[in-house]
């Protein structure tokens, strides 16, 4: 049988997780990865991969059958989305919630145009969670969906904090309140604002020279990201963050506390703890590729999100094959 041929744009923490992913994926082969750095200093793990100019990635419309984007949703995915669903099946994990249906919208367009099938905002939040949310309001109508985030570090807040003018290096974990997640546990289905569930704490190298007050103000005070919450700033040395920040560990849960019947209460819990933020990301996006081919061979072009997508997709078993065995 065919392989479904990949290529990877952008090679960062995800592009990364994203080679590992298909070598557990025996329907799977990486054709290329693409990158806007000299491919001689990408550092690409598997020596034998070909490592490609972004420049390029549009003369291999024959071989590859869907482009994974692992570029940052701050500034790269706005940019490539749109651009690559011109000429591939996509899937990217465009993570600044707020921007999704604007986001969608451009890709949308320029995907029916193509007849290419394009799945947005995938991973584990927005992703897997957000699965869990919709499963949780559609079957306990009455009640209310918890998301905690964490500990853990978030990938697309440490990527916003790096793109601040004078910062060098920085992370962002994002801690649950513990006396919030009892609560909700408890069944008590209390009234939480953002910032009553989640900290987020930032520790940040800054550049030589750069005004330290100013660069924790445009943290503290960036939309979408930090402006709701309450957030730590710290600033530390090149070598503390080397030393005690460079684990990628994340999770969450998301609860979904509602009422049946008579009264009766019903609590739902969907839990993860990731060694790799970035691998078990990448594992998602990889399995909503096989998604996302299977998806264009049946026709069905244009933007979509892991709401629009039959998990059966998901799987390289045979439907036959997944009756028998899963359900
Ligand atoms: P990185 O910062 O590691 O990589 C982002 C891009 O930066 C890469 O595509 C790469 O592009 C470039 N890059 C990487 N390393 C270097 C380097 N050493 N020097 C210069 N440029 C570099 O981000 P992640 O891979 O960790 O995360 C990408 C996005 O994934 C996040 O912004 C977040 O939005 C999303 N995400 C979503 C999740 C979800 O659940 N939906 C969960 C986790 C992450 P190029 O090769 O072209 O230079």
């Amino acid at each position: 049988e065919k392989k479904i041929r990949i290529g990877i744009t952008g090679y960062g923490n995800l592009g990364r997780g994203v080679e590992a992913a298909i070598k557990q994926n025996e329907d799977m082969q990486l054709v290329a990865v693409f990158s806007r750095r000299d491919p001689e200093s990408v550092g690409v793990e598997d020596k034998s991969v070909k490592v490609l100019p972004i420049t390029e990635a549009r003369d291999y419309q024959a071989e590859i059958d869907v482009m994974i984007l692992c570029g940052g949703s701050a500034t790269d995915l706005p940019e490539q989305g749109p651009e690559f669903a011109q000429f591939f099946n996509t899937i990217d994990s465009f993570d600044t919630h707020a921007k999704i249906p604007e986001y969608f919208a451009a890709i949308d367009k320029v995907a029916t145009n193509s007849g290419k099938t394009s799945i947005i905002s995938v991973g584990w939040d927005p992703g897997m969670f957000s699965m869990n949310r919709l499963l949780g309001e559609a079957i306990l109508p009455e009640g209310e969906t918890y998301t905690f985030w964490g500990k853990g570090l978030s990938q697309g807040h440490s990527d916003a904090i790096r793109r601040v003018p004078g910062v060098k290096a920085g992370v962002q974990y994002t801690i649950p309140i513990e006396e919030a997640v009892n609560r909700v546990r408890n069944g008590e289905n209390p009234t939480l604002t953002t910032k009553e569930k989640h900290l987020r704490e930032c520790y940040v190298v800054a550049e030589d020279g750069a005004d330290l007050r100013e660069i924790e103000e445009t943290i503290k005070t960036m939309p979408n990201y930090f402006a709701d919450y309450e957030t730590v700033v710290n600033f530390i040395s090149e070598e503390e963050l080397k030393n005690n920040h460079s684990k990628m560990m994340h999770g969450g849960f998301v609860i979904r506390s509602g009422v049946t019947g008579a009264g009766n209460k019903e609590i739902v819990e969907y839990s993860l703890k990731l060694d790799s933020n970035p691998e078990y990301t990448a594992s998602v996006l990889v399995a909503y590729a096989r998604a996302a081919f299977k998806m264009n061979q049946m026709g069905q072009a244009g933007a979509k999100t892991v709401f629009d997508v039959p998990i059966g997709l998901l799987s390289s078993k045979s439907p036959e094959q997944l009756r028998k065995e899963l359900l």
